[in-house]
């Protein structure tokens, strides 16, 4: 799933109007095939800084707490960086 499309599910939580990442998919979007690990760890840590500046942080945290891990959208949510590891690509690190 990419960031586009978790935004229009937070589209349907009330307290997310206020999303930060709005408009900026690409900095929460996964990792693509060909992009260079260092990259991608620079972004993410970006766009969770948006997070951590976010009004609807608490309420996105807590919605993403109700979907079990292996249902969660890839990318960046709610502060937490997606690990890229072999056999395990949606493994997440909580700030
Ligand atoms: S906390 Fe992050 S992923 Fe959640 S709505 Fe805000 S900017 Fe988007």
């Amino acid at each position: 799933m990419s960031a586009r499309k978790l935004a229009e599910l937070l589209a349907d939580q009330p307290d997310l109007t206020e999303a930060a990442c709005r408009g900026q998919w690409a900095l929460f979007d996964p990792a693509a095939e060909d992009e260079d690990h260092a990259e991608v760890e620079a972004r993410h840590h970006r766009a969770a800084a948006i997070c951590s500046r976010c009004p609807a942080l608490a309420a996105c945290r807590d919605w993403a707490e109700r979907i079990p891990p292996k249902h969660r959208p890839p990318g960046v949510l709610a502060e937490i960086i997606p690990q890229a590891r072999p056999g395990r690509p949606h493994e997440r690190k909580t700030p």
